[in-house]
């Protein structure tokens, strides 16, 4: 029985900022759900979004639902949270918070069974995942100084023995065709993915699209506004490049929405923000069903690395072959030291591949010594059957 769930709304100030085609951050925010048994066992989720946000809608509208709630009952916690809700949060922030306690609970059912969250996604085909590079972002710098920056930043993950590189386009046309140039002439053998987060109107899309083929990026990620889903059916028949998108979509629902459109070859729900990781795999099949892959986006800290992780080691790449390309994990290398310096067990790309943790549940867990220099607000939520208040803590743990 579930008897307590707190969250920890987490914060650092970034001593330099990162942008890309959208805003520059100069924070770093994360929200944490840990979720307690009537044995003590703990599950460890994480929301990707607003933090404020997720943490209140968990805090004041979606713990009270599941206090008291079977936690080996996942799916129908989900299920319980959706139509508590569906009348005015299908999607959005609410959606996000979802996430994180279907994280959590995920987690937390691994450990009540001892087996790991692979395990509850149906079992590995692989016990490690390559990674590709996720960094490469906006400096506020003239151009010729960022293009170099950005260029020595791609060389240093480059000798850490990443395979692969993304990098953000969207500022402008003119550097983004100068970037896309720059990265392929100085990595003539790097896999190169370029991502313009939803940056391009149509035409300028089918232009960068065109670059992007010429110089053999292995995909063209958000292309287009997510809320236009029909546009990537036309671009996608103007350009010869797979198109990634999703981590701005959110269910199953959502995603079969995006996806019938057609255009969409590799889709890319985020787990800690698409309902969580019972719903990642719910749109897995749904991708899979239409012949498209489907490839995590990740952010945040070490809770949505692992499960990203999981879920891709459980991943069947369609349509299979015996020699198959294995599906990439995003290892976000940008300044987050939430996600490097909180946890004892951390997943560290060793020469760009990350073993998949093996112990129950995630595999990882927020050291909470470390935490609390991060922790600018906590909440808690307890049973009736415990002690029934609400407790909210200011910069306490
Ligand atoms: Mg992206």
């Amino acid at each position: 029985m579930i008897e307590c769930i707190k969250t920890y709304r987490l914060q650092h100030k970034l001593e330099e900022s990162f942008g890309f085609s959208q805003w520059h951050y100069d924070t770093r925010n994360a929200l944490l759900v840990e979720i307690i048994d009537d044995s003590g066992a703990i599950g460890w989720g994480e929301c990707y979004g607003p933090a404020t946000v997720t943490q209140n809608a968990i805090d004041t509208f979606y713990a009270p639902l599941l206090l008291g709630w079977d936690p080996l009952k996942n799916e129908a916690a989900w299920n319980h949270c959706w139509r508590a809700s569906i009348d005015f949060a299908m999607k959005g922030p609410m959606m996000g918070a979802i996430s994180g306690i279907d994280m959590a609970l995920l987690d937390l059912k691994g450990k009540l069974l001892g087996v790991s969250a692979s395990e509850l996604m149906g079992g590995r085909l692989r016990d490690s995942v390559e990674c590709y590079a996720t960094g490469m972002y906006f400096r506020k710098q003239p151009e010729t100084e960022l293009l170099e920056t950005i260029l020595t930043e791609a060389a240093d993950y480059v000798d850490q023995g990443f395979k692969a590189l993304k990098i953000k386009i969207g500022k402008n046309m003119a550097f983004d065709k100068q970037l896309i140039e720059a990265m392929r002439r100085t990595f003539p053998n790097a896999r190169l993915m370029a991502d313009s987060n939803h940056a391009y109107d149509l035409p300028e899309a089918v232009e960068i699209g065109k670059l992007l083929s010429t110089h053999s990026y292995a995909w063209f990620e958000e292309p287009l506004s997510p809320t236009h889903p029909a546009l990537f059916r036309q671009l996608a028949d103007k350009v010869d490049i797979p198109i990634a998108t999703g981590e701005c979509e959110q269910t199953r629902y959502g995603f079969q929405n995006l996806l019938k459109e057609g255009g969409v070859q590799i889709a890319q729900p985020d787990l800690a923000y698409c309902g969580g990781p019972t719903e990642a795999v719910k749109i897995r099949a749904i991708a899979s069903s239409m012949g498209i892959n489907t490839v995590a986006h990740c952010w945040g800290t070490q809770l949505n690395l692992a499960s990203a992780a999981h879920f891709l080691a459980t991943t069947y790449v369609e349509p299979g072959r015996a020699e198959t390309a294995p599906p990439l994990l995003e290892k976000d290398l940008t300044p987050n030291p939430m996600r490097d310096e909180m946890y004892a067990v951390e997943m560290v790309a060793k020469k760009g591949t990350v073993a998949v943790p093996t112990a129950p549940g995630l595999g990882v867990a927020p050291d909470r010594a470390a935490m609390k220099q991060f922790c600018v607000q906590q909440t808690e939520q307890i049973s009736a059957a415990s002690k029934p208040e609400l407790v909210t803590l200011n910069s306490e743990l």
